[in-house]
């Protein structure tokens, strides 16, 4: 079960492809911004930036897609709970808490 829940380390595709755009996409807009005399601090800034946002998105969309949203059933009720990186046994659980209205009570 411990297998279930730990993370491979290699990047998945979806991390990859997300990993080569913010890259590009950093070193198109570090060569722009070097032809507008923009200092190198301020290009290394933007460059890193654009880098760890386009990573971060990769990483949630990659999140979301292995990821499940259970919703409760209880009309009007808003409880949602997502879960991922979770063994059957804790989904299941969690499936139930999140579908029976009365084990959560309304939402605030
Ligand atoms: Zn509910």
């Amino acid at each position: 079960m411990a297998s279930q829940l730990t993370r491979s380390l290699k990047p998945t595709a979806i991390e990859a492809v997300s990993g080569v755009i913010a890259s590009l996409w950093a070193a198109f807009i570090g060569f722009e911004l070097a032809d507008h005399d923009v200092s190198v601090l301020g290009i290394f800034s933007v460059v890193l930036a654009l880098l760890a946002t386009g990573l971060m998105i990769g990483s949630r969309v990659q999140d979301a897609s292995r990821s499940e949203l259970i919703k409760c059933l209880e009309p009007g009720c808003n409880t949602q709970i997502r879960v991922w990186h979770t063994s059957n046994a804790d989904v299941t659980r969690l499936r139930e808490l999140a579908q029976d209205h009365s084990k959560h009570g309304p939402a605030t």
